[in-house]
């Protein structure tokens, strides 16, 4: 009597009541029947319907009291609703879909996945991966349809790989709330043409800054879907190529001098690349000495230093001056790596600058990008992209939860 009370206070289930409970090889076995002063609602729309037949028992899977497993057992009524038309399998309150479990199982379990690898979850309550993966999907199909996005307006697009950069996932981020709004496989075109499909071309209207790496594919999406937005090349990703450049030119240097050479630049690696101010005294001392040598990379590594400076205008008038006079400096510097680096400027000038009127960047979500790299080299159990997908919903959209009765975890 004591387990049947506290069951109807912690679960859902108005227009049903409990008929028996026994302890069974499942563990306990709670038999369901429709109480009769209710209606049944129609599956579909909600509404109130006719009944007609009922269909088989099915079971679900409940939270364990005590370790023991609980198991809800019901035949499901069949309606035939006016209201959408049809015959359909009847709403259940504690339950949605044709799924196995109880949206408050499928809570509970979708709660310890976010702290775990699915694969502990099922080990932590014998379960099977599967029904970890369907309480998670249970979930976030949940949060997807009841969550807002009406508020979106600036976004930021960054890729993560999957298996070790073979495959990749375009990741689309509310800069504003640092959110994950969606994710899909690839990094092509279509990738981001879908994304726009999903979001509507009303609500892609909205939007007034975007920010992505300078990914041609990208851009040509975003001018066609969204062309009212402010398209800005991230600053970091900007950053990160210059970086690469004066790596470049370290590792030619090296070449092109030979060994004595390899000697003495040996472990500068982060000396040339790391912000002045980050070095510690060893390499402080280490940097002086190199600047007198009049090395090629030293030369690289004022370019970098100046660069800096870029950043901190105010207006997008002055950052254009900064930026002309880098550029005539970088390309007049025998540096190739640095040339082509000022080239790649000059090519993107305009969606550089536009920094300077939507001064949006990705590292906000950069740890959220993190989190999904985290998330994939966990990957263990992730069958496919769309399972990978699925958890990068479940850790970084902040989705809503569906509504309980009590709290459970
Ligand atoms: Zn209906």
């Amino acid at each position: 009597m004591l387990i049947q009370s506290m069951i109807k206070e912690t679960l859902e289930m108005q227009g049903f009541r409990i008929d028996s409970i026994n302890k069974s090889s499942l563990g306990l076995l709670v038999r369901i029947v429709a109480d009769r002063r209710f209606k049944p609602r129609c599956g579909i729309c909600g509404a109130m319907a006719e009944y007609r037949d009922n269909r088989r028992e099915r079971l679900f899977r409940h939270i364990p009291l005590w370790g023991v497993p609980v198991m809800l057992i019901y035949a499901p009524r069949r309606v035939t609703c006016d209201h959408c038309g049809g015959i359909h399998v009847e709403a259940l309150p504690w339950a949605s879909g044709k799924r196995r479990l109880t949206t408050a199982f499928g809570c509970f379990l979708a709660t310890w996945a976010r702290l775990l690898p699915w694969s502990e979850v099922a080990q932590l309550f014998q379960l099977s991966w599967g029904t970890v993966a369907s309480a998670v999907e249970l979930v976030v199909s949940y949060g997807l349809a009841k969550r807002d996005l009406s508020g979106i307006t600036h976004i930021g697009i960054d890729e993560v790989s999957r298996k070790k950069g073979h495959v990749y996932l375009t990741n689309v981020y509310d800069l504003k709330t640092k959110t994950l709004i969606w994710s899909g496989e690839g990094r092509s075109k279509e990738t981001l043409r879908a994304f726009f499909v999903f979001l509507g071309s009303e609500q892609a209207s909205r939007i007034q800054g975007v920010c992505c790496d300078m990914w041609e594919p990208y851009v040509e999406v975003i001018k066609a879907y969204a062309p009212k937005a402010i398209l800005v090349f991230d600053k970091f990703h900007i950053v990160r190529h210059l970086m690469d450049a004066v790596d470049q030119v370290r590792r030619d240097e090296i070449r092109e001098k030979g060994k004595e050479h390899k000697n003495l630049l040996k472990d500068t690696r982060y000396i040339w690349l790391k912000n002045p101010w980050n070095l510690t005294d060893k390499q402080k001392v280490r940097l002086t000495s190199l600047e007198k040598l009049n090395l090629k990379i030293n030369r690289a590594y004022l370019l970098k230093e100046a660069f800096r400076q870029f950043w901190s205008y105010q207006h997008r008038g002055w950052a254009e001056k900064f930026l002309k006079k880098w550029f005539w400096w970088a390309t007049h510097s025998r540096l190739k790596p640095l040339r082509d680096f000022a080239w790649i400027l000059r090519r993107h000038e305009e969606n550089i600058l536009s920094y300077f009127i939507e001064p949006i960047h990705n590292a906000t979500v950069e740890g959220l990008n993190n989190k999904a790299k985290v998330i994939s080299h966990r990957a263990y159990g992730f069958r496919s992209a769309k399972t990978f997908i699925l958890n990068l919903y479940h850790g970084m959209a902040n989705l809503p939860m569906p509504k309980l009765l009590h709290t459970f975890v």
